[in-house]
């Protein structure tokens, strides 16, 4: 049975769904402003992997990740530039699509975007109101924290400390400086007709609406950088404690950061690497290797030096499949058949909180077994088996095996059978020189 570890709880449980055999889960997706960096693509990837390996063990998965493009840094981004802020909402967009499919990520099922919500959303925050967990100021309206009992239930924070660290702004019209905005009142940029007056709502409560309106009720999963617990995940969870009793999720799963060289990536430290460029100078399914390499809740301290490490890890375990998909492929063995046992100790280590850098250990040893393989039906079942794993992970390469190819392979093998070592030798150098050998 599947067991993960639940930040809510901060225990490894064994994995419940609501409704049997479905599972709902929602991830807090891109602020639509700017490219996305190696760090923004971790949980891209892994929550990709989760869903594939959530649907191969049987469940029927309504992945959902949401959209921001409403936000100030959208705003600042669209004055900067001169353009309407969805001149850049819809340009980033399109860039985290393509940005997803190239690191081998499916899209989710769903992707509302925050504007498409903003009518719920003040109803929202009025039933808030009315039910005294809001109150309006001319600023905005604010929620009180003081009124759930629950807060700080997953960031683990004790709430009178809270408020000791929170930098008091003298402009602030808030009752405590804890609580925070759930509509920002504005005349500036992109903005709606409220009661409160024209403005925006605020981004937990754009993920806590989306959420309700879409699943309707408690949901299985929700997801996210391990970043976004305080304040992000805390306040979506104190607005529908406040609203609808629950704590959105049974399940709180949480990525664990991408750090370069030690330190946090971050535009003031101009120490950020986009994924575009990296993918330029490295096979993208090389660093999504990488990503996957790590336990998902651990910490990723990257650098380049670790990048071409996994790279040529990569290019080696490319090499070997390549050959036994060619070993296969001439010989027409391709089965559906797979190895029962290899499976099994996969299963075990996913199941295991999904301890996939275990599984890469499992890849290894198939490949190993692989290369050692003489019967070539064996060597088949090997290979469907590692290919199954591997594409649930999203690393599998792809091989074209041409008609030129399988030619200069038969002549190779003929030039082996007459011992013309000279044609041998030059044949060889041809398939070596396309990845065949
Ligand atoms: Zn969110």
């Amino acid at each position: 049975m599947l067991k993960i570890y639940n930040s809510l709880t901060q225990n490894i449980e064994p994995f419940e769904t609501i409704k049997p055999k479905r599972v709902s889960m929602y991830v807090c997706g891109p602020t639509v402003y700017g490219d996305i960096h190696l760090g923004n693509a971790r949980p891209v990837i892994f929550f990709d992997v989760l869903k594939r390996y959530l649907s191969y063990i049987g469940y029927d998965v309504l992945f959902v990740s949401n959209i921001t493009d409403v936000d100030d840094k959208i705003i600042d981004k669209a004055k900067e530039e001169g353009v309407l802020e969805k001149e850049i909402t819809d340009r980033y967009f399109k860039r985290f699509v393509e940005m997803t499919h190239a690191v081998g990520s499916s899209l989710p099922d769903m992707m509302p975007k925050a504007t498409e919500y903003v009518s719920q959303m003040i109803v929202y925050i009025q039933d808030l109101i009315d039910q005294g967990y809001a109150y309006a100021r001319p600023s905005g309206v604010y929620f009180r924290v003081g009124k759930v009992s629950d807060y700080g239930i997953l960031s683990k924070q004790n709430v009178d400390e809270l408020s000791q660290g929170v930098r008091i702004n003298l402009e602030d019209d808030k009752e405590d400086p804890r609580d925070f905005s759930l509509w920002k009142t504005t005349d500036e940029g992109l903005r709606y007709t409220s009661p409160w007056g024209e403005g925006r709502p605020g981004w937990h409560t754009e993920c806590a609406v989306m959420n309700h309106e879409i699943f309707g009720g408690e949901i299985d999963i929700h997801g996210g950088g391990t970043d976004l617990k305080f304040p992000h995940h805390e306040n979506e969870i104190a607005q529908t404690c406040a609203h609808d009793h629950h704590h959105i999720a049974r399940y709180w799963m949480h990525v664990g950061r991408l750090d370069v060289n030690d330190t946090k990536m971050s535009k003031s430290l101009g120490n950020i690497t986009w994924v575009k460029d990296l993918i330029q100078a490295y096979d993208a399914l090389a660093f999504r290797f990488l990503m996957v390499g790590h336990h998902y809740r651990m910490p990723i301290n990257y650098s380049d030096d670790l990048m071409q490490q996994f790279s040529k890890e990569y290019d080696k375990i490319k090499r070997s499949l390549k050959k036994a998909f060619l070993t296969v492929s001439l010989n027409k063995a391709f089965t559906v058949e797979i190895d029962e046992e290899h499976r099994d100790t996969f299963l075990g280590w996913m199941n295991d909180d999904l301890n996939i850098p275990n599984v890469i250990t499992l890849i290894y040893d198939l490949l190993k077994a692989m290369n050692k393989e003489k019967d070539v039906f064996r060597l088949a079942v090997l290979y469907q088996t590692t290919k199954t794993i591997m594409d649930i992970l999203g690393i599998m390469p792809r091989f074209e095996l041409t008609d030129d190819t399988i030619n200069l392979y038969k002549a190779w093998e003929q030039a082996r059978t007459d011992k013309d070592f000279v044609r041998a030798d030059q044949l060889r150098v041809k398939l070596s020189e396309r990845g065949w050998m």
